[in-house]
């Protein structure tokens, strides 16, 4: 059980922002008259908030998040220095609640499922996944990325809940168990799962996106999984070990077998195999040597220990 206090929770939503004018008011209405009704229910504290952090915008979104908090007594606004991604965006605005909601801005997650993730962490959960029941609106592609990134991670022991993206709840102390994670190389819904404590799921079906364009082109997509490998396990480099291994035993065995050749006379013939051979080595020792690069580059920039992000302005932070 959580240690929350009997009165109503204070809960704060927390909206990461790129490039997001487009439908940054759709958001504020539709979040903003969810967090009041949930307030006028009796379900959490009036004091409660809707946070929403602006990842560097080369648009509007920042003037219209400032606009939202002067004329919104529930809206808070930050604004980071530039753009630092999604995931650092998230851990800058894990706000000072008692419960925090993380969701996108493009709402293509249900906001009707926080009711449902207030309501388990009164129960005593710590951490509320949302998880989609449904990826109907996601392409055929994205679907399959999604499930073939999701068995690879459990293949290597990664613990992940599977559909779950970064729409949760996450009590104060789950937070500040989150926080304690220093590391630079951020992959938040591999950490959630470590961090531990009692846990639950609400499920609900993922709609299109409102407006504009999705923030995570291709090769977003391929550096946050990137990013949620090479954070979260070894074992790329424990099976270029192991594959190293296996290919210097079918080594040895093919030397006797050239020598045993030699001797009884045969002549070797195949200048074709042994050149498919020797490429196909050059290939798998350069794909080696770049997976151990990717460890070496993180283990550098860990060794740093660089802010994850600058707060350059706040906005909203007097009201209650
Ligand atoms: N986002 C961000 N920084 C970035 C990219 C995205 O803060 O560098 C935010 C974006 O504004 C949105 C959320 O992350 O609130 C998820 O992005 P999006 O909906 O475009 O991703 P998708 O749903 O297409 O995976
Ligand atoms: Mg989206």
């Amino acid at each position: 059980m959580n240690s929350q206090s009997p009165s109503l929770p204070r809960l704060a939503i927390v909206v990461p922002c790129y490039n997001e004018s487009e439908v940054f008011s759709y958001c504020l209405t539709e979040l903003g008259g969810y967090l009041g009704r949930m307030i006028g229910d009796g379900m959490i504290s009036p004091a409660s908030y809707l946070l929403f952090v602006d990842d560097g915008s080369r648009d509007d979104t920042w003037r219209q998040i400032s606009a939202a908090t002067k004329n919104h007594a529930h809206v808070r606004g930050l604004k980071l220095s530039c753009n630092k991604g999604h995931q650092a965006a998230l851990l800058t605005g894990l706000a000072n609640a008692d419960a925090i909601v993380s969701i996108d801005a493009d709402l293509q997650d249900d906001i009707n499922a926080i009711g449902e993730m207030v309501k388990s962490y009164v129960a005593g959960h710590d951490v509320v996944y949302g998880v989609r029941a449904s990826r109907q609106t996601d392409t055929a592609f994205k679907r399959m990325t999604a499930e073939v990134f999701y068995r690879l991670m459990t293949m290597m022991g990664v613990k992940q809940v599977f559909n779950h993206a970064d729409f949760r709840l996450l009590s104060s102390r789950a937070r500040d168990a989150l926080l304690e994670y220093h590391e630079r190389n951020i992959y938040i819904r591999g950490l959630v799962p470590l961090v531990g404590f009692p846990s639950a799921e609400v499920y609900y079906d993922r709609r299109e996106r409102t407006a504009g364009v999705s923030k995570y082109p291709l090769h977003k997509m391929m550096a946050l999984a990137l990013e949620g490998i090479t954070s979260m396990t070894v074992m790329p480099l424990r099976i270029i070990t192991l594959t190293g291994f296996i290919i210097s035993a079918v080594a040895i065995l093919a030397i006797v077998v050239v020598l045993i050749n030699k001797m009884i006379g045969n002549p070797i013939q195949g200048w074709a195999s042994v050149i498919v051979a020797l490429f196909f080595m050059g290939g798998v020792q350069m794909l080696c040597l770049g997976i151990i690069g990717e460890y070496l580059g993180k283990i550098y920039l860990e060794t740093k220990r660089r802010p994850r992000s600058h707060i350059e302005e706040k906005e909203g932070f007097g009201s209650p």
